[in-house]
């Protein structure tokens, strides 16, 4: 299973949360453009016969304990993947693809969709693990209660870099889903070798 969490949207303890935002209206957001990507993604995987889930409401921790309650019901041989999709702030130039530290599976995943990105302006997409005690935390908290599903933290490009914002626009947004996509593939092609 392939869980795709749509984050920022759906938190009942601050509904109108939307992420980081490039501009005033609600197309500027990051969970606009982070459902746009999600939703490609999805059908992306969906079409090499992936089965996906998606998740965009309760807290972080609700949503993570939701999963693993999944999991135990439906167990399945092959690994999960947990994805908790946002867009980043802060006027970086590059991509970043957090994973768990606990995670034996996860540097690897991360790697593999970093591998598939070739998108002109994001200048090079890093794998990152995530921790609780550095500056990591914030993408730490977004992936850290879920057990079994090897989870990353997609945080694919910059709301705030002029270079990235031509990625949020229907006719491109799609790549960042599909190469993402491409990435999750090639990483369960690897497992099964
Ligand atoms: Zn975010």
């Amino acid at each position: 299973m392939i869980y795709i969490d749509i984050q920022h949207i759906g938190k009942p303890h601050n509904p109108d949360d939307m992420g980081a935002s490039k501009g005033d209206d609600v197309f500027d957001t990051e969970a606009y453009w982070t459902s746009v990507y999600a939703f490609h993604m999805e059908m992306h995987l969906r079409n090499m016969g992936y089965p996906v889930m998606r998740l965009c409401d309760g807290r972080y921790s609700d949503r993570h304990e939701r999963v693993n309650r999944y999991e135990a019901a439906y167990p399945s041989s092959t690994p999960s993947v947990y994805l908790s999709c946002h867009i980043n702030a802060g006027a970086g130039s590059y991509g970043a693809m957090f994973y768990d530290h606990r995670s034996s599976l996860g540097p690897d995943l991360a790697r593999c969709i970093a591998g598939e990105f070739d998108l002109p302006g994001i200048s090079a997409v890093k794998t990152i693990q995530a921790m609780p005690g550095d500056w990591t935390r914030n993408a730490y908290n977004t992936i850290k209660d879920v057990r079994r599903p090897v989870s990353i933290c997609l945080e694919p490009f910059f709301i705030d870099n002029p270079a990235h914002q031509r990625y949020m626009d229907v006719d491109k947004i799609y790549l960042v889903g599909e190469a993402i996509a491409n990435g999750i593939h090639s990483w369960y092609i690897k497992q099964g070798e």
